[in-house]
């Protein structure tokens, strides 16, 4: 059982600056070996802080359900 509905969304446009894994309060952002970041589905609340940090504005608030169907 998931703590919230909602949960972050990295875009693809993510330049892998590392504001976000500061951010979050939960620790649930990883960078993947420079690349990207990756959000863990199991930690990630969908507080949203991480998201209005993010300098690119790539990051985004979804329902878990539409993360799911895709
Ligand atoms: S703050 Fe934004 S650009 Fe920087 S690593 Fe996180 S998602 Fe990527
Ligand atoms: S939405 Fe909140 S809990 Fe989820 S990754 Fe961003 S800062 Fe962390």
């Amino acid at each position: 059982m998931f703590k919230s509905k909602k949960i972050a969304k990295i875009g693809d446009l993510c330049v892998a600056c590392g504001v976000c894994v500061k951010e979050c309060p939960l620790r649930a952002i990883t960078i993947q070996t420079g690349i990207k970041a990756k959000v863990c589905l199991t930690t990630c609340v969908g507080c949203g802080k991480c998201s209005k940090a993010c300098p690119a504005s790539v990051i985004g608030i979804c329902d878990r359900e539409v993360l799911h169907e895709r």
